[in-house]
């Protein structure tokens, strides 16, 4: 489909590049031929007073024809050249056309695969609750007699599923809104989204006895969304529990460089091999080591939002990792001025 827009964008940019050309070449041909014809009739004027000079008709017939070929002459060369020249911009133009075109449509080509393998991704998802849903109740169904507890088993399960498909949902439908909408920035102070985040994910950090400390908390404001900004933090604290054995521990501190408040968060956990590094703020990407382990349930939205919410704060999220050792994910955030 794109290459087919290339081509016609193409044809459009030389069209125009050669009507330019053409109507340029016409008015240059016409200047050039009417200068030409200009010289031509001064020349036969003095011609024609030759015989006062003494000269006989014969020499100046010959005078004549000479310099009319010679008019004839110069009019082909100039358009010669001119359709040489001509030619030269019909290349030049169609290869110049063609980069322009390839160059103007590669950011739409990118987002279209990336929204392509979005919609892909996101339908794949949301097809495995309900596919697994399906099976369930049409195996229950075939049964002759379903017992009560059976059938509350089984409406257990579906609603497990319900809850997976709206978890998802909602991840989808914030990402798109992140996308589409702008944020409600003030100026907020990063320890209490630090405390609202914490409070927030202690009962998950205490089903494992985790311990999240958080350290040197410098008293720093940035100006941001403040539901975006206890998102992303708990985005990264809630992964740092999940890839984290039972009875460790999380530190968290809070420290200013130059003019951004950089903020660390580090685990000591399953960490993440560094070809996974580069891919794990893409939309559902999860390394395999986070899918094997336990079967840690997830749909790898969590920190493609991250991601998002820090670009929307002019900041940056970056992760250090070894595997096996843990993780330290950083943000950095602009400070309020
Ligand atoms: P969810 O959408 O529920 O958040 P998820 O946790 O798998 O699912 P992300 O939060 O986007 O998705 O994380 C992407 C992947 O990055 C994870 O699947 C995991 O492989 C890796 N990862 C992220 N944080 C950590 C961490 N602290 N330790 C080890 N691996 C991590
Ligand atoms: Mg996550």
């Amino acid at each position: 489909m794109f290459h087919k827009t290339s081509l016609r964008l193409t044809g459009l940019y030389l069209t125009i590049i050669m009507v330019i050309s053409v109507c340029f070449s016409v008015t240059v041909y016409h200047l050039s031929t009417e200068e030409l014809n200009h010289g031509f009739s001064r020349q036969q004027q003095l011609i024609d007073h030759l015989p006062s000079y003494g000269l006989g008709g014969n020499i100046r017939n010959q005078l004549m024809n000479q310099h009319e070929r010679d008019v004839d002459e110069a009019n082909n060369r100039i358009i010669t050249r001119l359709v040489i020249t001509n030619l030269l911009i019909l290349m030049i133009g169609g290869i110049l056309s063609y980069y322009l075109a390839r160059s103007s449509l590669k950011p739409i080509e990118d987002a279209h695969e990336a929204q392509s393998r979005f919609t892909a991704d996101a339908s794949h998802e949301l097809r495995t609750p309900l596919a697994a849903m399906q099976t369930e109740i049409e195996v229950a169904l075939m049964k002759p007699r379903l017992k009560l507890s059976e059938a509350k088993e089984q409406l257990k399960s579906n609603l497990d599923e319900i809850g997976k498909l709206n978890q998802l949902t909602d991840r989808l439908l914030r990402l798109a809104r992140l996308d589409h909408n702008g944020l409600n920035k003030e100026k907020i102070e990063i320890q209490k989204i630090i405390n609202l985040a914490m409070t927030r994910l202690l009962p998950t950090a205490e089903v494992k006895h985790i311990l999240i400390e958080a350290q040197n908390i410098q008293p720093l404001r940035v100006v941001g969304d403040e539901t975006s900004l206890i998102e992303l933090l708990m985005i990264i604290l809630d992964n740092a529990i999940k890839y984290s054995p039972p009875k460790s521990q999380i530190e968290l501190t809070v420290k200013k460089q130059l003019q951004h408040a950089v903020i660390t968060i580090n685990d000591h956990g399953i960490g993440i091999k560094d070809v996974d590094q580069g891919h794990i703020f893409d939309r559902f990407y999860r390394a395999d080591s986070a899918r094997n382990k336990n079967h840690l349930a997830g749909y790898g939205l969590g920190l493609a939002m991250a991601k998002s919410i820090v670009d929307h704060h002019a900041g940056q999220i970056t992760v250090n990792s070894v595997f096996g050792q843990g993780s330290v994910f950083t943000v950095r955030l602009p400070l309020a001025t």
